[in-house]
């Protein structure tokens, strides 16, 4: 059976979306760019098919935050590609959109009222929760499918409110879920970029050189592995994007970039679980 797979990738036309996309691409894969922008979705779609010479890139326009959205894309990739193989949650939203100097000068506790927390949490665990449980009926009818969760790094998850723990959120999550789909076929795992990267997620008003930033392109080579069917029993990993060596064999570089998702070292800290 071929490699080549449909795919979502939610935040399709921010900059590691964008960068994803031009890296699977590559690999045959069929790919649908869905985004609250729908028409930046399209202007990607549009460069992304003209450079690789293809018309396997589609737009969709879409809220991760409503789960008719979700519902809604997934069906009319269907429609177009035939099935949903892979989602890739990747749509998010950092402290700079509710202050664009959020990122530096972090939110405070009196800025977060439901409104704020709720956003986060809506569109950066609720929006990849409910784009898995749209696709996750095909999956589970041809036995593949791949979740990769877009998170971020430990000192964030425990720094930057709301985002930090929106993010923990969906990493904890998403070793639960790798857990429970165990043996469908259907793998979850984690991908980071592991540190600031040069998007436009974090606003100029943050005074971070964008030279000292990682690259967005980092993050393509190991979402482009995990979607191949060398990766068909990785699931509950993490992968870090500036650790991965494109250089090295894939499952060298998975080897060195990888680590189990969440925190399982805090396992050495229960003292008592009633299955032992
Ligand atoms: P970006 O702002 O360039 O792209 C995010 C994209 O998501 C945008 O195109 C935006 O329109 C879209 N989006 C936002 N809310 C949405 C919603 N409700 N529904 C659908 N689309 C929505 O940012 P990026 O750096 O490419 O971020 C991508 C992911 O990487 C995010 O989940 C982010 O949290 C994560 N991340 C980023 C960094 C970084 O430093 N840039 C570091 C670690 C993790």
């Amino acid at each position: 059976m071929a490699n080549e797979r449909v795919a979502i990738i939610t935040g399709g036309a921010g900059g590691i979306g964008q960068a994803m996309a031009r890296r699977m691409i590559v690999d045959g894969h069929r790919l649908a760019l869905m985004d609250i922008d729908g028409d930046a979705a399209a202007r990607v779609a549009e460069a992304i098919n003209k450079e690789a010479g293809t018309n396997g890139v589609l737009a969709v326009g879409g809220d991760v935050a409503k789960p008719a959205d979700c519902e809604a894309a997934v069906a009319k990739v269907s429609d177009v590609f035939g099935q949903v193989d892979v989602i890739v949650n990747n749509a998010g939203f950092g402290a700079s959109r509710i202050r664009p100097d959020g990122e530096k000068n972090l939110l405070t506790i009196e800025e977060l009222t439901p409104e704020v927390w709720g956003q986060f949490f809506s569109v950066n665990i609720d929006g990849p929760l409910q784009m898995m449980r749209a696709a996750l009926p095909g999956m589970r009818e041809r036995g593949w499918g791949r979740v990769i969760n877009v998170t971020t790094s430990f000192f964030t998850m425990l720094r930057n409110m709301p985002y930090g723990a929106s993010k923990a959120a969906l990493e904890a999550a998403s070793a639960a879920w790798a857990k429970e789909l165990d043996g469908t076929g259907i793998t979850v795992n984690v991908v980071v970029p592991g540190g600031p990267t040069d998007t436009p997620f974090i606003a100029p008003e943050a005074e971070m050189d964008p030279t000292k930033m990682l690259r967005p392109g980092v993050m393509g080579p190991p979402v482009a592995w995990l979607c191949s069917r060398d990766a068909d029993a990785v699931t509950g990993q993490r992968f870090i994007g500036g650790k991965w060596d494109p250089e090295l064999p894939d499952a060298e570089a998975a080897a060195i970039a990888g680590s189990p998702a969440g925190w399982p070292e805090l396992a050495a800290a229960t003292v008592i679980w009633p299955d032992d």
